[in-house]
């Protein structure tokens, strides 16, 4: 199968809802990452998206909306607080679980009996879904287990003759897929995956907030968790990736006895001149949260395109943004988290 790019265009919108109507999986922006949209609806489209993705048939997928209104007939009840935190962060990077009704068939939800909705942000996303006229499934559009695309040349790396089609929409303002949150009673949310909205933000609105501690723990064999996400290795490049916890001079002092051959630091901007001075190959991954939020699953691909066999990344904060950065990196390093000094 050829997999086209699509151009932001009202024409090839409408193609690709088109294509999301009669049951195909599609490509699209989303304001985190890209993700691979079908029919929320259609069994049998959201059987390509699991085959397209090699993605576990018990992790749920997230369905996306493009208006308020089109939430209530997917969950059996919209809670005061569940409105309130809609209301606040929607259109954005927030997905809320709730119970589903039968408008999720169980495919979608990954065999649960809820179903996590979010209403994207970006314009394409929005104009797409709104197109199609119906609720659209979709997860991130990697390979399982790959880390997540952020444009669409590397949706495509992954995708190419998988999909009919991906629709282009530039770069991911985010870079990190949505913050996934449950509702544990009237007053108290669950931070099931952290995102772009943060745990702080979310105390704005409700009495309680809780991190679940599958997000910066290593879900062991057997451990029932909350977000079926959270149990798979995801998010890794082909080359072995180890997290490098600690300031500046140590981050160097480490890398200084780590250099070798196709050995890179995934670094600060603030470091690049050091490590340079340093003879250490780096990449630079921003100097804030959200910078490095929007770089570093792009990052990692780059530095397997330059054929890196082992990067060491300097470890971010685990505040603010900074916990959604940290917690998909953990799991890109498959937990080999090193304190340097
Ligand atoms: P992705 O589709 O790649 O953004 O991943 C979606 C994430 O949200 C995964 O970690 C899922 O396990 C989680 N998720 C989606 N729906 C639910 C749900 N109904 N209950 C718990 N976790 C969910
Ligand atoms: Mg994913």
């Amino acid at each position: 199968m050829e997999t086209k790019i699509l151009q932001n265009t009202d024409r090839e919108i409408a193609y690709a809802a088109e294509l999301l109507r009669q049951g195909e999986a599609v490509g699209m922006p989303t304001e985190t990452v890209y993700g691979l949209g079908c029919d929320a609806g259609n069994p049998d489209a959201v059987k390509k998206v699991f085959a397209a993705k090699g993605r576990p048939a018990d992790n749920p997928l997230i369905v996306h909306i493009a208006d308020l209104a089109d939430w209530a007939p997917l969950v059996q009840e919209i809670p005061p607080l569940a409105k309130k935190l809609a209301e606040r962060f929607w259109p954005g990077p927030l997905t809320i679980i709730l119970p589903r009704t039968d408008a999720v068939p169980a495919i979608t939800a990954g065999g649960l009996d809820t179903v996590g909705i979010r209403f994207p942000a970006h314009p394409v996303a929005q104009a797409l879904i709104r197109a199609a006229g119906v609720p659209v499934a979709a997860p991130s559009g990697n390979r399982s287990g790959s880390p997540s695309p952020t444009n669409a040349a590397h949706m495509f790396a992954d995708m190419d003759g998988r999909i009919p089609a991906i629709l282009d929409g530039g770069s991911c303002i985010c870079g990190v897929e949505s913050t996934v949150i449950q509702l544990d009673d009237a007053e108290s949310v669950r931070v099931l995956r952290p995102g772009f909205v943060t745990p702080e933000q979310l105390q704005t609105v409700a009495a309680h907030v809780t991190v679940d501690p599958a997000v910066l723990a290593k879900v062991t064999e057997g451990t029932v968790v909350r977000s079926p996400g959270m149990k798979y290795r995801h998010y890794a490049p082909k080359a072995k990736v180890t997290l490098v916890q600690g300031d500046q001079p140590h981050f160097l002092a480490y890398m200084k006895q780590h250099t070798g051959s196709g050995v890179y630091a995934l670094c600060f901007d603030a470091d690049v001149p050091l490590c340079e001075a340093a003879g250490i190959c780096c990449m630079p991954y921003g100097d804030t949260d959200e910078a490095r939020a929007a770089a570093f699953f792009s990052s990692l691909r780059e530095l397997d395109a330059l054929g890196a066999s082992h990067v060491y990344v300097r470890a971010p904060r685990t505040d603010g943004v900074g916990l959604a950065v940290y917690n998909r990196l953990i799991r890109a390093a498959g937990y080999d988290i090193v304190r340097a000094g």
